[in-house]
C-alpha cells in the first residue's frame, strides 16, 4: 500500500521535527535540529582533517600571534566548554576570507588580515565567524537537507517503493543532507544572527564593539579591487538592511563592553 507508506514517512518526519527543535542561546530563536551536537562536532572535525590535508598553513609568526589572541579571547567570551579550539593562519594573500567549522575549528586567510587591519577588526571577522558554529548554524544547514531529503523519499515510497529500498533512501537523504548542509553558504537569517550574537561575543571579549562599522566600510572599499575577490563579502553583502541592524544592536552589545 504505498499510501500506507507514505503516511508512515510523513509521521516519522513530523516527530523528527518536533523532537529536533532547540533554541539558540541569546536570541532565542528556535531552529530545526536533527543531529546531535556530538555528531556535527564529528562532522566538523572530518572536515578540518580534510581542509588542512590541502591547506597551506601560513609560517608569519605576527599573523599566526594576532589570530591566537584574538581567537582565543573571542573563543573564552562564548563560554563554550565543550570545544577544543584550534586556529590557523592559511597563506593565500588573495584570498579575502575565514570560517569557523563545528567544534571550534577556525580558519583566516592572510589575504583577510590588510581589511581587519588591527585586533578589533579581525574580531568583528572572528566573532561573526565563530558565532556561526556557536548557534549550530552548520547543524542547522544539514537537518534542513536531510528534511528536504526525506520529504523526497517520502514522495518516492508514495509511488511505490519496496520497503528495504525506502529504509535505504532514509541513510541516503541523511548522507546527502549532510553534505548539502555543510557545502551551501548559510541564508538570511543565519547570517543576521552570526552579526548579532558575533558583537555580543567581541564586546564580552574586550573589543569594542562599534569599530564594527568601520570595519564594513574597510570591506566594501575592498571589494572594489577586482584582482581579489572577497569570498567573504559574496556570502556577507554589505547591505544597507545589513548595516542598520548593525547599528540597532550595537546599544545591547555596549552592556557586555568594559572596555579593553
Ligand atoms: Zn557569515
Amino acid at each position: 500500500m504505498p499510501s500506507k507508506r507514505f503516511g508512515v514517512l510523513t509521521i516519522l518526519v513530523i516527530l523528527l521535527v518536533f523532537a529536533g527543535c532547540q533554541t539558540v542561546p541569546l536570541t532565542g530563536r528556535s531552529q530545526l535540529m536533527l543531529i546531535s551536537e556530538e555528531q556535527e562536532i564529528k562532522m566538523g572535525q572530518a572536515a578540518w582533517k580534510d581542509f588542512l590535508k590541502k591547506a597551506k598553513i601560513s609560517t608569519d609568526p605576527r599573523a599566526d600571534e594576532l589570530v591566537h589572541r584574538v581567537g582565543e579571547r573571542i573563543a573564552a567570551a562564548t563560554g563554550k566548554r565543550n570545544y577544543q579550539w584550534e586556529f590557523k593562519v592559511v597563506a593565500e594573500d588573495k584570498t579575502i576570507n575565514a570560517f569557523c567549522i563545528p567544534g571550534g575549528k577556525v580558519a583566516v586567510y592572510t589575504g583577510i588580515l590588510p581589511v581587519a587591519k588591527d585586533d578589533t577588526g579581525l574580531a568583528t571577522v572572528l566573532g561573526h565567524e565563530i558565532a556561526h558554529a556557536i548557534a549550530r548554524h552548520g547543524g542547522e544547514r544539514v537537518s534542513e537537507g536531510v528534511l528536504a531529503q526525506l520529504g523526497a523519499v517520502g514522495l518516492s515510497a508514495a509511488l511505490g517503493r519496496g520497503d528495504p529500498q525506502t529504509v535505504q533512501s532514509v541513510n541516503q537523504a541523511f548522507g546527502l543532507g549532510v553534505n548539502v548542509g555543510f557545502i551551501l553558504p548559510f541564508g538570511r537569517t543565519q547570517e543576521s544572527e552570526a552579526d548579532h550574537l558575533g558583537l555580543i561575543f567581541m564586546a564580552k571579549a574586550g573589543y569594542d564593539p562599534r569599530a564594527t562599522i568601520s570595519f564594513w566600510q574597510r570591506m566594501e572599499a575592498a571589494s572594489k579591487d577586482k584582482s581579489r575577490p572577497p569570498e567573504f563579502l559574496s556570502t556577507h553583502p554589505n547591505s544597507q538592511t545589513r548595516m542598520e541592524q548593525i547599528r540597532a544592536w550595537l546599544p545591547e552589545a555596549l552592556k557586555y563592553y568594559q572596555g579593553n
